[in-house]
């Protein structure tokens, strides 16, 4: 079986990735890396579905022991991407989306390089503004201190090999999709499949 890829979705906070992937995971066929994080938990937000709620104390085991592929920190906090399911689920051909900041995947980039790299923003700045405040979760301050970690992150854009705007939900899910789509569909991802189907061929061509 061929093995599954990382999908690494970044974006300025509040150009709606959160939305973004949960419509991929509902419309296509992907799998979700569930980060761990020393954030407090967000009203709704569930231990183990949105993130795994940590201590800076076991965030650091978890480090200690290699338990993170990739982790950074973002304004105040600790993110890290769990290796154990990342490996079983792409050794299990699955492609795993992981919705992380922009050093988590450059780090990601280099121990994964056919891991396709997608940033998601908004059309502009102020509509940027208006969503953060407009989701009622963040202090005026955090808000302050996520936009100007977006002038950072915008610098970072560059690295990325696409760049999706969310202004329609499903025009934006569907363009990742097919990013994804067309990645797979490249020849240089399909040598052992070019392969096969010589040789299918010309057996077959020996038979008639
Ligand atoms: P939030 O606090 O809004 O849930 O997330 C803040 C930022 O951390 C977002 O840009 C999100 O993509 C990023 N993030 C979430 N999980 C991870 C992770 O496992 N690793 C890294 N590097 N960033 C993460």
């Amino acid at each position: 079986m061929e093995k599954g890829r990382l999908i690494v979705i970044s974006g300025f906070s509040g150009a709606g990735k959160g939305t973004v992937v949960k419509k991929l995971l509902e419309k296509y066929n992907y799998s979700l890396s569930i980060s761990a994080t020393t954030r407090a938990p967000r009203e709704g937000e569930v231990d183990g579905r949105e993130y795994y709620f940590k201590t800076v104390d076991e965030f650091r085991t978890l480090i200690d022991y290699n338990g993170l592929i990739e982790w950074a920190q973002y304004v105040d906090n600790f993110y890290g991407t769990p290796r154990k399911f990342v490996e079983e689920e792409i050794a299990a051909g699955k492609n795993v989306i992981l919705e992380i900041e922009v050093q988590g995947a450059m780090n990601i980039k280099s121990q994964y390089p056919n891991a396709i790299l997608i940033f998601i923003t908004t059309k502009d700045i102020k509509t940027l503004h208006e969503r953060l405040s407009s989701r009622g979760t963040e202090t005026p301050d955090v808000i302050a201190k996520r936009i100007a970690r977006a002038a950072e992150e915008a610098e970072s854009m560059e690295a990325y090999e696409f760049i999706v705007v969310n202004d329609d939900l499903d025009t934006c899910v569907d363009a990742v999709n097919s990013i994804v789509v067309s990645e797979e569909c490249k020849k240089e991802n399909n040598t052992q499949f070019l392969i096969d189907i010589k040789k299918e061929l010309e057996d077959y061509s020996k038979t008639v």
